[in-house]
């Protein structure tokens, strides 16, 4: 019998990482459902103060919206010279949701005059497995870096082009394969950690 999880995003990039996870962890009978695939419900507001509680937040609408066990992840990229931001704000850190390049351009103004040795940052992600009438799972993974000067690379999305992750052969995030990214990323740990749930739920 399949398993039916909701995953409280439409982003097509979070849906198929899960779906590699999965399949890596050879994890099968599990129907991953985006909101695209769920009657919809209304949007919560995130207004958590850390990453987890706005993961929390989207995961609990979700199971209370659809019944199902639901997955949500919030992440984002944290700059130690900017004490941790933009943190929960990363995709709107110019103001407009979601334009990658203008968050990059701003990031790059903002740290200019920063010596290469305080260029440090991580990627955090939040992931959360909420089972209706049953346990809320959450679960972190960071993934180490710095940043560069100027954007390098094509793949991946958000600031991946400034991030050098730390125990690399010095190609950015967005130089690296999706599945090189998997081996690694914040978000990967983070699922990762949801796993031996999934496990049980599919039985
Ligand atoms: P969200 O968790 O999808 O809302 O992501 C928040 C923002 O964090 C994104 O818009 C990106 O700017 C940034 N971000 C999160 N994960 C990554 C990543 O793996 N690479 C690059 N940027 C990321």
């Amino acid at each position: 019998m399949t398993c039916r999880i909701h995953l409280a995003s439409n982003n097509k990039k979070k849906l198929q990482e899960l779906d590699r996870i999965l399949v890596a962890a050879g994890i099968e009978g599990v129907e991953i459902l985006p909101l695209s695939e769920v009657p919809s419900y209304p949007e919560p507001i995130e207004d958590g103060e850390s990453f987890a509680d706005n993961a929390l937040i989207k995961a609990r609408a979700g199971a209370a919206a659809t019944g199902l066990p639901t997955i949500a992840d919030d992440s984002g990229l944290t700059v130690q010279a900017l004490n941790g931001m933009p943190g929960i704000f990363s995709a709107r850190w110019s103001g407009q949701h979601g334009d990658d390049a203008a968050n990059n351009e701003l990031l790059l103004a903002q740290l200019a005059d920063l010596p290469d040795e305080r260029r440090r940052a991580a990627f955090v992600s939040a992931c959360v497995l909420v089972i209706p009438d049953g346990e809320n799972v959450v679960s972190e993974g960071e993934w180490e870096g710095r940043l560069l000067r100027a954007p390098r690379g094509e793949n991946g999305f958000g600031y991946d082009p400034l991030f050098v992750p730390d125990g690399g052969d010095g190609r950015t995030a967005a130089e690296m394969s999706a599945d090189e990214k998997d081996a690694c990323s914040h978000r990967a740990q983070a699922l990762a950690g949801l796993l031996p749930h999934l496990r049980l739920l599919a039985g």
